[in-house]
């Protein structure tokens, strides 16, 4: 099926509007159903903003809980303009949305973040120029397209580094650990030949990440710098406040900050990084851009006075950003991966924990199935 040039259907004084400000009772479609877009969909709510969702998937858990969904292809173009006749305008809650999809969706209506953020964050190649040439600090990196441009990679970066495909990675898929020279060929064979970026495997202090709304009218909003532990390359822990100076707090939100302007950005995003040592001081090195709201940041439903769902609500809506607070001393947030979420109801009664079932149906080894917030409460 081939995607048809299509001349704008909306006028531009409707464009205005849906970039200042939607009212009440507005539509926002959602690329994506899964547990990203349902909680987007319950922090629009309140807003009186109704959401619609746009999924392939036919148990998508997001459509539990919104206004209307379509469960249909992303190449089909009648459901994509029927869907998007339906909304004032779109956004997604993942970041592989195909790139024709997207360029075709917003000749009918706004889509935010702009599609051109997905072709750079889609390609972790593009993704690390486009941030060393904002003068940001990753880990060093060479790009992979043969077995013998891997040698020359692993020459000039040493041992050991990383392999990784330059798309559809995530929670450590399409990756391969390279400890010496000799296993180069196996980490080559084991991606199965793909277009691939080779970086430098980084001894770093701790993970950290900064979730960075912008709103349409510039204003950037950071959340508090969260510390981030992984076990089996799965995000499970996340902690605030970070284990972090104040110094190395505001290098990591200036980071997050820069970026989001670079792009342009209209919405929320996700930043991780390594926090390393050098010289007896700690810095950060970019690891990965996720433009959408992310996993670290799920505590900010429970534990701060806007979460980051509403504050991506807020901004492609055209509302202004709200300043976030933390609530409590300390808030912590726990994945339930896979049959964990069985075990849901030992929460209900620990004192500060707020449960968030995601309604996947039948749990899977590391599916992410739910999550906990745990706050502590001020002294
Ligand atoms: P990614 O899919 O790039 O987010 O990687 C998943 C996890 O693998 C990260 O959160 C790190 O724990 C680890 N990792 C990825 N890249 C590197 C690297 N260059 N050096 C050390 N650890 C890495």
């Amino acid at each position: 099926m081939g995607f048809a040039a299509r001349a704008p259907r909306f006028r531009e004084d409707e464009w205005v509007q849906a970039c200042v400000v939607l009212k009440t009772g507005a539509t926002i479609g959602i690329l994506g159903g899964g547990q990203l877009a349902r909680m987007l969909a319950l922090a629009a709510a309140p807003l009186g903003l109704r959401c619609h969702v746009y999924s392939p998937e036919k148990e998508s858990c997001a459509f539990e809980v919104v206004h209307a969904y379509t469960c249909a292809g992303y190449e089909d173009e009648n459901a994509l303009a029927g869907f998007a006749d339906a909304v004032d305008v779109i956004t997604y809650e993942f970041e592989n949305v195909p790139a024709r999809t997207a360029a075709f969706l917003s000749t009918c209506k706004p889509v935010l973040p702009d599609p051109r953020v997905l072709e750079i964050t889609q390609d972790r190649l593009e993704e690390k120029n486009f941030i060393s040439a904002l003068k940001i600090a990753t880990a060093p990196y060479a790009p992979v397209h043969s077995a013998s441009q891997l040698a020359e990679g692993l020459e000039k970066i040493g041992v050991p580094a990383v392999l990784k495909t330059r798309r559809l990675g995530y929670d450590g898929k399409g990756q391969a650990k390279i400890l010496k020279a000799a296993d180069a060929n196996a980490a080559w064979r084991a991606l199965h030949d793909v277009p691939c970026i080779l970086e430098g495997f980084i001894a770093f202090e701790r993970e950290v990440s900064v979730i960075a709304a912008r709103g349409a009218d510039g204003d950037v909003q950071c959340f508090e710098v969260t510390e981030n532990e992984h076990r089996d390359h799965i995000l499970h822990t996340s902690r605030v406040p970070a284990k972090a100076s104040p110094a190395l707090a505001a290098e990591a939100r200036r980071v997050a900050a820069r970026i989001a302007k670079a792009f342009d950005y209209v919405g929320a995003l996700g930043v991780e990084m390594f926090v390393v040592r050098a010289k007896g001081k700690e810095h950060v090195l970019v690891n990965e851009i996720a433009p959408r709201v992310h996993n670290s940041g799920h505590w900010t439903i429970d534990g701060a006075t806007v979460s980051q769902f509403e504050q991506h609500i807020r901004a492609v809506a055209g509302l202004p950003l709200a300043k976030p607070v933390r609530l409590g001393r300390k808030v912590e947030m726990v994945n339930l991966i896979g049959d964990e979420v069985e075990d849901y109801a030992r929460w209900l009664s620990v004192p500060g924990a707020a449960i968030h079932v995601y309604g996947k149906g039948r749990p899977s080894p590391r599916r992410k199935m739910g999550h906990v917030t745990r706050i502590w409460p001020a002294k």
